[in-house]
């Protein structure tokens, strides 16, 4: 006889179930938030409390990776994040398109307010986004705003026609539509329309060349799609923008095996 012991996170309070990609495997897809408590279970009755209690983040359906947080942090960071989206609206109506910033590129407020929201979702804080984005649909300024939190709070409920929508309404309510193409081109992506995606990023790919994210999704896509002489093509402009790839060993041997079943000679290495 043996003895089943192992340990998970019991009584679970404040579950979400939320649509989004993984933080470990990039990869679209359901993820479950909530608060628990580690316990080490013999034959599955939790006996053994481990540490203190909890928040899981975005708890992956597929690679099972998930973020944990102190539970009473986890409420602080939400707090935090609702202020710091009320700051970066104030900034906004103030006609600024940035966040001020100590170190870096500053980050634009559009792209701060999209990513927000997602992790908002996760830490259970609907309740205070929901009110901040109803405000903003109350100002015309702020239509723009308005429809990227929108868009970003649909897509967390799932990839659906009306999310794709919102993305084209936020597009369309833009001065400068570059970001928002680039999360349509990921909605795509996530809700495996194929076809739609590649158009999107190679649009993207075409209005920011020097970036290499749009890119290296298009190998992707290329490779998942059998159409490797065009998955070749990407990798060798991404090498061209950055040739020390050339000498990552796994980079190469993608880009040699999507050569080979194109029938294509690779580039000499530098
Ligand atoms: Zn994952």
């Amino acid at each position: 006889m043996f003895v089943i012991y192992g340990s998970r996170y019991y009584f679970q309070q404040r579950s979400v179930k939320s649509f989004g990609q993984c933080l470990a495997c990039n990869g679209f897809g359901w993820q479950k938030s909530y608060d628990g408590s580690n316990f080490g279970h013999l034959y599955f009755i939790p006996l053994i409390p481990l540490g203190s209690r909890k928040r899981v983040l975005k708890l992956c359906s597929s690679c099972n990776q998930m973020l944990l947080v102190d539970q009473p942090v986890s409420i602080d960071m939400a707090n935090s994040m609702i202020e710091s989206c009320r700051q970066a609206i104030e900034s906004a109506k103030q006609g600024q398109t940035t966040l001020p910033s100590n170190e870096g590129e500053p980050e634009p407020i559009d792209s701060f307010l999209f990513s927000s929201v997602d992790m908002l979702v996760a830490l259970d804080a609907t309740d205070q986004l929901t009110p901040l984005i109803e405000q903003l649909s109350l100002d015309p300024s702020m239509k723009y705003y308005y429809s990227v939190m929108n868009a970003a709070l649909g897509h967390t409920k799932g990839p659906k026609p009306e999310v794709e929508a919102l993305y084209l309404e936020a597009i369309e309510n833009a001065d400068d539509p570059d970001f928002m193409m680039a999360m349509l081109a990921r909605y795509y992506f996530s809700a495996g329309q194929v076809d739609q995606a590649i158009t999107s990023y190679e649009h993207v790919s075409q209005m920011h060349p020097q970036d290499p994210h749009p890119i290296l999704v298009l190998v992707d896509l290329y490779t998942n799609t059998r159409q490797f002489d065009k998955a070749a093509e990407k990798w060798e402009q991404v090498f061209q923008l950055h040739p020390a790839l050339m000498q990552d060993k796994k980079s190469w041997k993608l880009y040699a095996k999507v050569c080979k079943k194109a029938g294509r000679q690779p580039v000499a290495a530098v």
